[in-house]
């Protein structure tokens, strides 16, 4: 199913870049609302950083992929000099899809790590790539984002009768 993730994690701060490392992957692809940082907070903190530093030493780049306008992403991760992609279109698959291109990459050696089964997972299935699901940072949403919750539950209760989708401290294959 398009909305099945690949793997879960309870949050992208949590992955291991040595296990990334032998898993092949060179490209963190993520999600910048809810999943990297609070949508309600403007300014990110410093994990951001440490995360990509972490990946940097293990020769993995962090690239955002957000549907957020240039500015906005811009202003969250350019003094953390993370890599990112604006108005990606997600759940459209082209907006990753331009990113592997431009960073060179093959998409058997990128994950897409995100929040939303709808926007994040849909995209990154789409796409080809492997996908990580995370538990939101904060509880609340956006309005637009909202609505996606509405109709996610729906598609949890359907995924859940497969498999049931669990969020550990490490990377947790979701596959059937
Ligand atoms: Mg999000």
């Amino acid at each position: 199913m398009i909305f099945r993730p690949i793997y879960t994690i309870d949050t992208i701060y949590h992955l291991d870049p040595t296990e990334l490392k032998k898993m092949g992957i060179k490209a963190v692809f993520s999600d910048l609302d809810n999943t990297l940082l609070a949508w309600n907070i403007r300014d990110s903190n410093q994990e951001m950083a440490i995360l990509n530093k972490k990946l940097a030493e293990a020769g993995i780049k962090l690239i955002v992929i957000s549907n957020n306008n240039p500015e906005r992403v811009s202003k969250a991760v350019s003094k953390f000099d993370v890599a990112f992609w604006a108005n990606a279109r997600k759940p459209l698959p082209f907006g990753i899809l331009k990113a592997l291109e431009h960073y060179n990459l093959s998409k058997e050696n990128v994950i897409m790590v995100g929040d939303q089964l709808i926007t994040d997972i849909q995209a990154g299935n789409l796409a080809g790539v492997k996908t990580v699901l995370v538990k939101p940072l904060v509880e609340t949403d956006k309005w637009n984002t909202r609505i996606n919750r509405f109709f996610e539950k729906i598609i949890f209760f359907f995924l859940n009768i497969n498999k049931k989708i669990e969020f550990k401290e490490s990377l947790k294959w979701m596959k059937n």
